[in-house]
Formats: C-alpha cells, structure tokens, sequence
C-alpha cells in the first residue's frame, strides 16, 4: 500500500528550501521504490492568505490522515502584526498538539567538512554528534492559566504555567532512554529541580523510568550548568532529554556549534512514531527569494523521515551520504561557506545532492 506524505512548505524560503528537499524525496522514492505519494498544502502565513487561519482545519485532516509531514518553516514580518491567537506560529504548535507529536529530536552534528564553520575552535567540536530531545506539546509554551491580569495597585502582571504530569515526563523519558540505547549509551535529563516543582517531579519521575534502563548511564543537570557545558565542552554529551522550554533554547545553542541553523534537520513524533520533519531553523525573511537559502537542513529532514517513521534505514544512509559527498566537493550556501569552497545558491545546491544521490 502506498504511504502519503504531506508537503507544507510555508512561508518565506519555505517553499525555496522545500522545492529542493522534494526533488530529493521523488529521486529517492524512485530508485529504492518505496511506494510514496506526495500531496501539497499550506500552513502558516500562507494558510492565513488563503483561509484566514494559521492551520485549516481541512489541512488538519489531511496531516492525520498522512503517515508523515515534511514541513517548511512559517512566519514573516507581513503577519506580525496580526491578532496574536491566528499568527503563523500558532499553527505550526497547533498541528504538534494536534498530532500529539510530543518528542521532538534534534540531532547537532557537525560534518567534519564545516569545522571551520563553528563559531568554537575546531577541537572542541570536531566530531561532535548530540541529540536533544525536547519535550514538544507540554509545559510552558501550553499550559493553563495563562494571561495578563491587573493588580491591586493598578499595575499590569503576565504570568505563565509551566505543568507536567507523571505521563507525560514517562513518555517523553522514555524516548530519551530509547535513543540513548542505540547511541552512546548516556542520556543527561536537564531540568531546574533546585528552584521548579515541575522540575523535581520530572527528575524523579526519569529516575523512576531509568529503571527500565540499567544499560544507559543516567546523569541530571540544571539547565544553566548545562547551557554553559555545552559550549565549554560539547562533547561530554551524547543524548539530552529535557522540557519544552529548554529544549527549545538548547537545541538552537547547540545548532550553533555545528557551524549553521541551515544544516539542522529535526523530527518530532508521536506515540506510534508518526512524525513530522522539518528543518531546525525558521522563515529567513531576511533571505527569502533570493534563492541563497541552505536546503540541507530539510533535505535531511527527509533522511530522518525515512529513517523514523518508515525504517527505511538504507535510503536514509544514501540521502546523509549523498550531503556527505556534495560537501566534499567543496560546495557550500552563503551561511557555511568559507575561504577555498565553491558558494552556490539553494537550486545548485539541492541538483547537487540529487545528483550526488543518484550516482550512489
Ligand atoms: P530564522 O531561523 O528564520 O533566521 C535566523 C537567521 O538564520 C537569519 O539570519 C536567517 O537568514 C538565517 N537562516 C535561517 N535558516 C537558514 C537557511 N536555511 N539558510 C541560510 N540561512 C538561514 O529565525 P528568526 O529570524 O528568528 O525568525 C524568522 C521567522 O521565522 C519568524 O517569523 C519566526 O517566528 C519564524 N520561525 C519559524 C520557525 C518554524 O517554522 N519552525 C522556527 C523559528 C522561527
């Protein structure tokens, strides 16, 4: 039976990017004939144009009726200004709340090929290869109440809620658990258990999990030490598990030491491994359509896709080799390059990789 993938490309080098990250998917569909269908819609700004909502609900039906989604990147300065509640932005965490897509991986590894492209030296990172998993539908960026009230003296005061329940700290422990048992072996939960009630039920809660584990080393941090460990010596790290507002800061720390947010693909899934891929990084105003944009980043959203929702760990190998070969070549987009390479823009680059792809 034939297995459908939504394509939503989004807003600003969305479609850019994803017009690339298609090419290689079709390719790769072909030569290993893996029996995929492609199907296209909008979310995000786009969505907004055409519907007036951030995410249709019809676009909603077609992402749960889809074994998988490869999405873009939504958001830009001509929906800023609208009504907060139906910005781009809500929609994309109104589908990973929708589509219960709770544990978000975002691998951080640097090819050996950009160590000049890490903004640290080149023995702190070299070889690095992390993977954070963020808790995605839960904590602070969801919970309720939530608002701005007004105080007795007339002042005005926002507040947030940062809630975790037992189940959802399990489910997502246990996808660091699992990660880390394919990997190096060594999950580090970061959390701030010193000062955070939903901290310390979260630690004991994946002391409970750990368990199940007795092969994986199990260490905790407090999640400044942990923003600062990670650029004082990376390495140390193999996999991360943490909440969703931490993850979030982390992983982008931690996508700089890779050399550029351009490289960095991400899955989150759900409970049965359905997922939606995408690349760590947003819109890029900035760079929109001038076809300068790093495609990498969804091209190996497409690799993670194949390699965790469909298992299809052979052509997942051939996409991350194909990239491999592309920067041995020396070509490099606008936010990778350095002195000796060969700058090309997002077209050159994703015929690149297909044609890298093929020739495997
Ligand atoms: P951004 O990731 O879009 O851009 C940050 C910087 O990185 C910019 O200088 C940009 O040019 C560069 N960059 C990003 N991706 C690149 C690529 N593939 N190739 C080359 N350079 C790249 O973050 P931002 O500027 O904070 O946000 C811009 C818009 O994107 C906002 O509307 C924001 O809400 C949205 N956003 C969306 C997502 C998402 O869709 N998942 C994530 C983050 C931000």
């Amino acid at each position: 039976m034939s297995k459908q993938i939504l394509i939503l490309p989004g807003d600003g080098i969305g479609p850019e990017i994803m017009a690339e990250a298609v090419k290689v998917l079709e390719l790769a569909n072909d030569k290993y004939s893996l029996g995929f269908e492609l199907s296209h819609d909008v979310i995000g700004g786009a969505a907004i144009d055409k519907h007036g909502v951030p995410l249709a609900d019809e676009t909603l039906a077609r992402a749960r009726a889809a074994d998988a989604v490869l999405l873009g990147a939504v958001g830009g300065p001509k929906w800023d200004t609208i009504e907060r509640d139906i910005r781009p932005e809500r929609g994309l965490l109104k589908i990973r709340a929708q589509l219960g897509l709770f544990g978000n991986l975002r691998p951080a590894i640097l090819y050996p090929q950009l160590a000049d492209a890490s903004s640290l030296k080149a023995e702190i990172v070299a070889g690095l290869d992390i993977l954070i998993v963020r808790e995605l539908t839960g904590g602070i960026y969801f919970g309720a109440p939530r608002g701005v009230r007004e105080l007795e003296n007339g002042e005005r005061q926002a507040y947030d809620t940062l809630p975790y329940s037992e189940t959802e700290i399990r489910r997502i422990a246990r996808v660091g658990f699992d990660m880390a048992r394919v990997r190096g072996k060594k999950l580090c939960s970061v959390d701030k258990a010193n000062v955070l009630a939903s901290s310390q039920l979260w630690r004991e809660v994946v002391e409970q999990v750990a368990k199940d584990y007795p092969d994986v080393e199990l260490s905790h941090m407090y999640v400044d030490n942990a923003a600062m460990q990670l650029v004082r010596a990376p390495k140390q790290f193999d996999v991360i598990v943490t909440d969703n507002l931490f993850g979030d800061i982390l992983s982008d720390e931690a996508s700089m030491l890779t050399g550029s947010i351009g490289m960095l693909p991400s899955a989150s899934l759900d409970a049965d491994n359905k997922g939606m891929y995408e690349p760590c990084h947003g819109s890029a105003p900035d760079i929109a359509g001038k076809g300068i944009a790093n495609p990498l980043a969804t091209i190996l959203s497409v690799s993670m896709m194949l390699r965790y929702s469909f298992n299809l760990q052979d052509a997942a190998d051939a996409i991350e080799k194909a990239v491999s070969l592309v920067l041995d070549q020396g070509l490099r987009t606008g936010d990778i390059w350095s002195a000796g390479c060969t700058k090309v823009g997002t077209q050159e680059m994703g015929d690149a990789v297909v044609a890298a792809l093929r020739n495997l």
